[in-house]
């Protein structure tokens, strides 16, 4: 696979926790922790570090397993996944680990993960397999290469919506389907079946390093476990409930690298809505990408711009 050779334009002001500490596990699965509440209820899973340099999901879960956190109702399943990546972050080259082999959140499709290829991460995304297949609600926690403002991304079906309404943060909210390179974990199985009533979202909590997403990873977990009723409500009391309204957008097309050379026209960071449609957004090879509508929001450009990757998504406003 492409190795990450990136350079980091960001200061990093997180310190990514010692998990050690949690390598047993309690379920037969390293990494993994599971809390029985014994009262009927959901499984609900808060999923960090699926990208190796995202510390602030790690922050979250280290926070809630040292805090003892236990359920009232249903379960609560927490669970760091990279760990080999993780491991391996140096904050001299924080871009170098978001995984070692390929990319953790594109190896979700049963032909994958059933297939015959192997790495890294598809070894550990086969181990935590039985775990997530039990699991009712999802949080996968995430962070961005670019500061722009945080996103949760709530999958192509309304459920995911009504889901990221009820976390109430962060502001934008975003529909998609993901991304050509691969199936998501927030995508997996039931997840994205939309006869199913499992749900998951994907949080992007700011940028990778920046203080504030580890103070919004743990505020959005609080206020995931809250709303499904898993955890007390004082929980999430601490952070206060002065939240701005959410908007809701829904990505309308991925712009999948089809050359060798991809250019931006701008140093786009996301979050920018673009006024007009026909505006130049850049150059895969000689082809030049254009807003197709007015008022189109840019979702994560990417660094990581070779062919048959995602360079950039664009949304459109969409109600709730
Ligand atoms: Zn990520």
């Amino acid at each position: 696979m492409t190795k990450i050779a990136i350079p980091n334009d960001y200061p990093v002001e997180l310190a990514a926790p010692d998990i050690s500490v949690y390598a047993p596990g309690n379920c037969g699965v390293p990494y993994i922790w599971q809390f029985d509440s014994g009262v009927a209820g959901p499984n609900v899973m808060v999923s960090a570090i699926v990208h190796g340099n995202e510390p602030c999901g790690a922050i979250a879960l280290d926070w809630l397993l040292r805090e003892d956190v236990r359920p009232i109702r249903g379960k609560l399943t927490l669970g760091f996944m990279n760990i080999a990546a993780y491991e391996a972050f140096d904050p001299a080259d924080p871009n170098a680990t978001r995984w070692l082999d390929e990319d953790m959140n594109r190896v979700w499709g049963l032909d994958v993960l059933e297939g015959e290829r192997d790495s890294v991460e598809l070894r550990r995304a086969r181990e935590v397999r039985p775990v997530l297949d039990e699991v009712d609600m999802l949080l996968d926690i995430h962070s961005m290469q670019h500061l722009a403002p945080p996103l949760m991304m709530s999958g192509q079906h309304p459920k995911g919506q009504e889901l990221a309404a009820r976390v109430g943060v962060p502001e934008k909210v975003v529909a998609d389907t993901g991304h050509a390179a691969g199936r998501r974990m927030r995508d997996y199985g039931a997840f994205d079946d939309p006869a199913s009533p499992k749900a998951a979202l994907l949080i992007e909590c700011g940028q990778h390093w920046e203080a504030a997403s580890g103070h919004l990873a743990k505020m959005a977990t609080a206020r995931f476990l809250v709303a499904l009723g898993v955890v007390a409500p004082e929980l999430k009391d601490r952070f206060g409930d002065d939240v701005p309204a959410q908007q809701f957008f829904r990505v309308r097309e991925a712009v999948t690298i089809e050359s060798e050379v991809f250019t931006f026209a701008r140093p786009f960071t996301g979050g920018e809505i673009i006024a007009k449609a026909g505006t130049l957004l850049g150059h895969d090879g000689d082809r030049e990408v254009r807003t197709p509508v007015d008022d189109v929001m840019l979702v994560m450009p990417s660094k990581r711009l070779w062919k048959g990757q995602t360079a950039v998504r664009l949304a459109t406003r969409d109600g709730a």
